[in-house]
């Protein structure tokens, strides 16, 4: 027997109660007027590995911890029973886990990504008309984030990307993959809409780039798909036709990045959802998804 697999006093330590007694000392200590901790709760981070706008997501994390730990009421975690033999996420909670209702560290660090997005006013237009921001949705563990262009009408009111008709499109391409839509990610090149449903402008998706980049190097996807020529020109930074950029994975350090056609312009072409459907079924094989005898 190892010295690590030696049973130390905190193994016998009923995890849920401590839990339980963290957060009420948390509370108590927030009523009592406390907004920070710190140093940092993660004594094991080392910052010196991370990009600068992550560090920064981290040291306010530390401190809105608190507030995080206390508000959050659910974990968007799938439970393990609705994840698929082949699973598209990652880290996930075993049943018994008493972690399992508590928010992951992942969901914190998005929580205050999530927050400064709500009060971001770096494009004077956008931020004048926007309704809600729309931050992205799904699964901070997911190895799978599909990647849109900006929120339209229906997703400026509900403050959920893909929520419309295109939404609708992008569902039945999840669910045909044999998966479901809180097991990915889901988020645009930008967080607001653009009036009148314009394409966003180069200098609207670099203002909001250091939150996207922010939420990536959180969830740490595994694949990437681009829907659409906006959504993969920005990403991949280049000026290729999307009809080009498909069909074969683009590296990204290490994410593996797929693009193909907008659900929206599928909808405008449905010849085109043959393409899409190859697109998907090189991503699904790739991730080692068993494809539906249908679609072979
Ligand atoms: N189209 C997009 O690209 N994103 C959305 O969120 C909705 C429609």
């Amino acid at each position: 027997m190892t010295p690590e697999s030696q049973s130390t006093p905190i193994q016998s330590v009923n995890l849920a109660r401590l839990h339980k007694a963290v957060r009420q000392r948390l509370q108590s200590l927030k009523r009592a007027g406390l907004t920070h901790l710190n140093p940092p709760i993660d004594t094991d981070w080392d910052p010196s590995k991370l990009t600068p706008a992550f560090a920064k997501t981290q040291e306010l994390a530390a401190g809105t911890a608190i507030e995080s730990f206390t508000m959050a009421t659910s974990d968007p975690l799938p439970s393990p029973t609705n994840i698929p033999a082949d699973s598209t996420t990652q880290e996930t909670p075993t049943p018994e886990s008493p972690e399992k209702n508590m928010p992951s560290k992942k969901q914190i660090q998005l929580d205050v990504v999530c927050q400064e997005v709500s009060q971001c006013t770096a494009c004077d237009e956008l931020a004048a008309t926007r309704n809600k921001t729309v931050f992205g949705v799904g699964n901070p563990n997911a190895k799978l984030v599909f990647y849109g262009e900006a929120p339209g009408a229906d997703e400026d009111r509900q403050g959920e990307p893909f929520v419309g008709r295109a939404g609708k499109k992008l569902n039945e391409i999840i669910e045909a993959m044999g998966i479901q839509r809180k097991d990915i990610y889901i988020l645009n090149t930008i967080k607001c809409r653009p009036p009148g449903n314009r394409n966003p402008s180069p200098e609207e998706q670099t203002n909001c780039s250091g939150f996207l980049q922010r939420q990536l190097e959180i969830i740490k996807p595994d694949y990437i798909v681009c829907l659409g020529a906006i959504a993969a020109r920005s990403f991949l930074k280049v000026t290729t036709p999307i009809g080009e950029l498909r069909g074969e994975f683009h590296l990204q350090g290490n994410i593996k990045v797929l693009c193909t056609y907008h659900p929206a312009y599928i909808l405008r072409n449905p010849s085109k959802k043959r393409d899409v459907w190859e697109d998907i079924k090189y991503l699904m094989k790739d991730m080692g998804l068993k494809i539906p005898k249908k679609y072979l």
